[in-house]
């Protein structure tokens, strides 16, 4: 359930809420908005019962909260939820332009591609140190030296970084290096992994399984958020259909249909979600229409030699075409690219 407070509670009111809950033996959740401060209770309810929170003064409602997601959903939070990643606005009117190769392959390619993607108007690098491949035998990733890549790559390009995490014996040593844990398809409901990316207090970047409903993907982001991590991202990546002749379908719809249900900002990624180059760009445009937080596109300087997603990868010129284009859109929908110094980024305008 949660808590509505009366507006302009002040401490007093607030601190007295929290301890009455965790008297019961229940833990607290406190979201702060502008207008109204809001305390989710999870837990069993029947102890709630014991209480009756409307009698303590300052307390406006007590509501129950019937989806089986709680932290994530819209009724928590009512304001959407927004955040800085050293500078870099990710919801609240930010717009996240996440970009990088698949694979971090090594320092000068990495380098290489970052530089292009941060001069064309990303503002954060992506690349993967553990790979989820397929198969064992293709390359699954260079590991703590690839990490050390990422991390000088974002420090020289002025960049927050982030990268997937697989496993959560790797989570040690992935926060040393990155910004944004990722958190891919495959390991959406990898819930031992949810839980300990939890416990740290690095944003997560949560992709949408292949065949996970709307549902399956917030009641993931309700682990993560359940203990005590607040910056979770959303992402859409594409789903398994019947259609074979893209590598998924994008299902855009979702952009739109969690803002509704959740506080959650939610980014797009064409490139998983469609695996086609000729397809990314007017699907990034139609995810920043739709009211997407932020892209997610892959970039190699040479697709043909890339160790994994090659593909699918846009080559730094057609990104740079492309951000032209998502500049041009973000300005149209009120939305601003920042930087991690925290100002809007120097985007090519054609
Ligand atoms: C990736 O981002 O490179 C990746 C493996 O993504 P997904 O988990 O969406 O397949
Ligand atoms: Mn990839």
């Amino acid at each position: 359930m949660i808590i509505v407070l009366k507006p302009r509670s002040d401490t007093r009111v607030i601190k007295h809420v929290l301890e009455r809950i965790e008297a019961l033996g229940l833990k607290p959740h406190l979201s702060e908005g502008v207008a109204r401060t809001i305390i989710g209770v999870i837990g069993d309810e029947s102890k709630l019962s014991a209480l009756p929170f409307q009698a303590i003064e300052g307390v406006e409602q007590v509501v129950p909260i019937l989806k089986p997601f709680k932290l994530a959903s819209r009724e928590f939070h009512p304001e959407g939820s927004a955040f800085d990643i050293k500078g870099v606005r990710i919801g609240g009117g930010g717009l996240a332009v996440i970009a990088g190769p698949c694979a971090i392959e090594s320092e000068e390619l990495l380098f290489e591609i970052a530089a292009r993607v941060r001069a064309a108007g990303a503002n954060i690098l992506r690349g993967g140190a553990f790979k989820p491949r397929t198969s064992p035998y293709s390359f699954q990733g260079l590991g703590r030296d690839g990490l050390k890549m990422l991390q000088a790559a974002g420090e020289r390009f002025a960049m927050p970084v982030v990268t997937e995490v697989m496993d959560p014996r790797q989570i040690e040593m992935v926060v040393e290096y990155a910004d944004i844990l990722q958190i891919g398809a495959r390991n959406m409901q990898n819930f031992d992994l949810l839980k300990e990316c939890g416990r740290t207090r690095k944003p997560v970047l949560l992709k949408r399984g292949m065949s996970a409903s709307v549902k399956d993907l917030l009641m993931s982001a309700e682990y993560v958020l359940s203990e005590g991590n607040r910056q979770v991202i959303l992402c859409e990546r594409g789903i398994r259909t019947f259609e074979d002749s893209t590598r998924n379908t994008l299902d855009l719809s979702i952009v739109p249909n969690l803002q509704g249900q959740s506080h959650l900002p939610i980014i797009v990624d064409p490139s998983h979600g469609t695996g086609r180059p000729d397809l990314i760009p007017a699907m990034a445009r139609a995810a920043v229409a739709a009211g997407a937080d932020g892209i997610h596109i892959e970039v190699h300087s040479c697709p043909e030699r890339a160790l994994s997603d090659g593909p699918q990868a846009l080559v730094p010129d057609q990104f740079d075409r492309l951000m032209r284009e998502i500049q041009a859109l973000a300005d149209l929908f009120g939305k601003t690219i920042t930087s991690r110094t925290g100002e809007a980024v120097a985007c090519a305008r054609s």
